[in-house]
């Protein structure tokens, strides 16, 4: 077989059936626990100005450097495409007037992102992060909480014994100031020991240095000034309260002073949710206090914190995990008919059985009764209604039970009674579109 003449782009997959099982699962999980909490659903355009993303993510970091996909558009303004969800949800909040609402403001997103970076196992150019933001109040508090709805959702889904919290504090912008001075000269004299990019961070992003991968440059880290020299008194009370909380929560976590996360917005709390597997490094989500960002946007200065789970990731857990998504995709039934007046019957027949609830396949095309039959087993349906010139002239219809191989005839008239029955009425899920 040729190769066919188009591909996706690199970098970006189709979501497939069997792969959509997963996606509905988690969009459903997330949507319950967000909204048991109080958060609402927000969705942010997929594009935004650069400048967005340049001023609230920084300009030397590595998703601002060379992560973008930034183009120009037709009027010769420059776009990027979405690379994390918070910079746009803190441009909404400003711009719909969210500062007059009752603070703080929760929402959450679940949504595709783009990031040029090179693909590999679980790095996409485009990817779904699902998310959320408390913003308009500093609370220790609010950052426990997001952790546990982060770690709720984890255990719905199956993954959390799977994953480790590993949290650190980064300060205020006074202490972490002082903090950055104190590792650039330890850093000083030691440039030729680093690694290319770490050499580029050094002045313009030197708390990256501490959370490099490349050998060098980790021995290094591990024996720079540690943080808790330079922390102030607030941010330390602070931290100790965030942790004090997850304890009442009973969620385990690791400290890890190196754990510093990309991004400029950060201040006080950063925690990821890491494999506990040797080796991998691949954190499926992560998130912290942002108390600097909405001033940096040109609001007035209001605290926030937030979290976002990639769900591909997150998708890759449960597989590794043996978790299945649940699919909802049982075949109840499959009408088999033969000869034009019973094909006129399957076809009214079968979105009357769809409207109770009952997933009904049928084949309308040509196929003969043997193919028909074999579609039925192939969908492993539960039960076959089968009608041929006979039962149709007999008013009649014939009933297969699939897995038993046992069939009756049955007046038509009673079709939906007997499937219903059959089927357990209170197990059938009737899509209610409109609900009090
Ligand atoms: P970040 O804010 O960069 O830490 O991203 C949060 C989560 O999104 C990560 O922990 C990943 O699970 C996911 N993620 C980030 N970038 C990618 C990517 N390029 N492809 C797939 N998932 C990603």
């Amino acid at each position: 077989m040729s190769a066919p003449l188009f591909q996706a782009v690199r970098g970006m997959n189709d979501i497939l059936p069997d792969e959509h099982l997963y996606f509905s699962f988690i969009k459903k999980v997330v949507r319950h626990r967000c909204r048991q909490a109080g958060f609402r659903r927000i969705t942010t355009p997929v594009m935004e100005n650069v400048e967005l993303f340049q001023r609230g993510l920084g300009d030397a970091t590595d998703i601002v450097e060379k992560e973008m996909f930034v183009f120009t558009s037709n009027s010769g303004k420059r776009m990027a495409l979405r690379p994390e969800g918070t910079a746009g949800v803190v441009r909404s909040y400003l711009q719909n007037g969210m500062q007059q609402l009752p603070q703080p403001v929760e929402l959450y997103y679940i949504e595709p992102f783009f990031r040029y970076s090179r693909p590999q196992k679980g790095r996409f150019r485009q990817f779904h992060q699902f998310g959320f933001e408390v913003i308009g109040e500093n609370d220790p508090a609010l950052d426990a909480q997001v952790i546990y709805l982060a770690h709720r959702i984890n255990q719905d889904l199956g993954v959390a014994d799977k994953l480790q919290l590993q949290i650190n504090t980064i300060g205020c912008k006074e202490c972490r100031g002082a903090y950055r001075e104190a590792l650039v000269n330890y850093y000083i004299g030691k440039e030729r020991s680093l690694c290319g990019d770490c050499k580029n961070r050094l002045n313009r992003n030197p708390l990256r240095l501490l959370d490099c991968k490349v050998e060098d440059c980790r021995i290094l880290a591990s024996i720079a000034p540690k943080f808790e020299n330079s922390i102030c008194d607030k941010c330390k009370a602070f931290h100790a309260l965030v942790l004090e909380y997850l304890d009442a929560f009973q969620i385990p976590y690791v400290k890890n002073p190196q754990l510093v996360r990309g991004l400029d917005y950060y201040t006080n709390t950063v925690f990821e949710f890491w494999s506990r597997k040797e080796g991998a490094q691949n954190a499926t989500g992560g998130g912290g206090r942002y108390d600097g960002l909405v001033e940096l946007m040109g609001g007035q200065p209001t605290p926030g914190v937030g979290y976002a789970a990639g769900i591909e990731r997150t998708i890759e857990y449960m597989k590794e995990s043996g978790i299945r998504a649940p699919s909802k995709d049982k075949v109840h039934v499959f009408v088999a008919q033969l000869g034009l007046p019973a094909k006129k019957r399957a076809m009214t027949l079968i979105p009357k059985l769809r409207e109770l609830g009952i997933y009904t396949l049928g084949a309308i095309g040509k196929a003969s009764m043997k193919a028909q039959m074999g579609l039925a087993d192939k969908f492993k349906a539960q039960y076959a209604i089968i009608m041929g010139q006979i039962e149709v002239q007999e008013e009649k219809a014939i009933i297969r039970d699939m897995t038993k191989g046992s069939q009756e005839i049955i007046p038509y008239d009673t079709v939906i009674e007997v499937l219903e029955k059959k089927l357990g009425r209170d197990k059938l899920e009737t899509h209610r579109l409109w609900e009090e």
